[in-house]
């Protein structure tokens, strides 16, 4: 890459034709690093920032041109990693995509300050808010991270009326108690910015990745979540007027 009137950044990858992380036909960007180690991450070589690829939000976005013909129903998504731990990068990318008329989703579990998030909020159409748990202590043993900061993102959202999807992985034994997930679905019950909720099984695919990771891997012997329990799932979720 070469352009040096971007900012530079660090990507993990890229996906021209993305079709599950936002509305249509999507390019997503997956930047390097975050400072979370969720203990069922599927991309644990995306954690350091140093193990990424340098790269430039200019020539990203001369790439994302060559897509327009394809994505100008569906938009630009920037994935993790955390997008939010570099902040300027993906504000640029998403700053020259509004210039672009392309629509632009935010993947991110909100681990950030409130001023880094406000840069990126300002080009954001939607955001994909991945709540890891409702209890503060359930969140710290998902995510090793003391404060839960995606809460923070919930509110800064509501306050600027961006659109929220909101993303929650059930695991068996952690995220899939029903007394959780009541207050959770009361909880996000109580924001007008949130137009659905997707509740996602965990699953095993990214185990394999965890050989060198800095975290040991816990859920070798938790099975991933059934049908049935993802249904009870929807069902909580529904009975508190939540669409999903
Ligand atoms: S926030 Fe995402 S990328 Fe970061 S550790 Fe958690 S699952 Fe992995």
């Amino acid at each position: 890459m070469k352009n040096s009137d971007g900012v530079a950044g660090y990507i993990h990858s890229v996906e021209t034709f993305g079709a599950v992380d936002g509305p249509g036909i999507r390019y997503i960007v997956f930047v390097q690093g975050c400072p979370l180690r969720c203990i069922y991450c599927h991309n644990p070589d995306s954690w350091k920032i140093k193990n990424g690829k340098p790269a430039n939000s200019a020539d990203i976005a001369e790439d994302i041109k060559e897509y327009l013909p394809f994505i100008k129903n569906g938009g630009v998504t920037v994935s993790g990693g955390e997008p939010l731990f570099q902040p300027e990068f993906t504000a640029d990318i998403f700053r020259r995509c509004k210039a672009m008329g392309l629509h632009t989703a935010l993947d991110t579990s909100g681990a950030a300050e409130f001023s880094d998030a406000l840069k990126v909020l300002k080009y954001t159409d939607l955001v994909l808010l991945d709540i890891k748990a409702y209890d503060a202590g359930l969140y710290t043993r998902i995510t090793g991270a003391a404060e839960d900061k995606g809460k923070n993102l919930l509110d800064l959202c509501e306050a600027a009326a961006v659109k929220v999807w909101i993303r929650h992985v059930v695991i068996p034994e952690y995220t899939s108690d029903e007394k959780q997930l009541n207050m959770l679905a009361e909880y996000l019950s109580r924001y007008s910015c949130i137009e659905k909720v997707e509740p996602l099984a965990f699953h095993k695919m990214g185990e394999y990745k965890w050989e060198n990771a800095e975290r040991k891997y816990l859920l070798s012997d938790t099975a991933p979540a059934d049908e049935k329990t993802m249904e009870r799932v929807r069902e909580i979720f529904r009975s508190k007027g939540l669409k999903l």
